[in-house]
């Protein structure tokens, strides 16, 4: 992990002043090795340490669900940064089973759920339709069926590599997070914050879908 995003520089520039020590040993753990294991809470200056530590308090480690990309880890420290009040949840597998949703801010008033979907020009068509069924179900029970709120994050190209762009749409998901928690609007809503690269450009598009019962 390079850190090429500006959040990410900013974490690592504040983290020396009070680094992070292993869980185990007590010694202070890098910063590359403190953002490998950002969203546990444990974390240990080596597997060695990770080990003997499971051995002698047979602690069940919280095993969170792995991120399934780079992408989305960045979204979840992004969000952690941005809201260090609300708890952000990721892979969340148990709103509505079968189906994962990404990430969830669970803000004072309301859960806001976000879903990335970067890049899926490597998956085959059938594949690609799955997910595009599986993303209109989403939307479905959880803006109109049950009224809640949902931004989902598009993109026709990875965003990971491409960091001014990745950045900025980071601040358009943060205004759509403001904008729902300022509004509190007692409906269901989607926001699709939508990049499409081009050529040479790039635009950012943000669309609302209102679920009024
Ligand atoms: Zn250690």
């Amino acid at each position: 992990m390079t850190a090429k995003f500006n959040f990410i520089e900013n974490l690592e520039k504040n983290y020396y002043s009070h680094p992070v020590v292993c869980y185990f040993c007590g010694k202070p753990l890098s910063f590359k090795k403190f953002y490998s294991q950002y969203e546990t809470p444990k974390k240990f200056c080596s597997k060695k340490c990770k080990k003997l530590y499971i051995k002698e308090t047979n602690d069940i480690l919280n095993t969170e669900e792995e991120f399934s990309s780079q992408t989305e880890k960045a979204i979840h420290t992004f969000l952690t940064l941005q809201y260090p009040d609300y708890i952000i949840k990721h892979n969340l597998k148990d709103v509505y089973p079968p189906y994962e949703i990404d990430l969830c801010v669970e803000t004072k008033e309301f859960p806001i759920y976000i879903e990335y979907n970067g890049n899926s020009s490597h998956r085959s068509r059938s594949h690609n339709l799955e997910y595009q069924i599986n993303d209109k179900i989403k939307k479905i029970e959880i803006c109109q069926n049950r009224q809640q709120k949902m931004i989902r994050l598009w993109s026709n190209k990875g965003l990971y590599s491409r960091p001014l762009v990745f950045e900025e749409s980071l601040h358009k998901l943060k205004d759509s997070i403001k904008y729902l928690i300022q509004k509190n609007y007692n409906y269901g809503i989607c926001i699709d914050i939508v990049v499409t690269f081009n050529k040479n450009n790039y635009n950012i598009d943000i669309l609302q879908e209102k679920y009024i019962n």
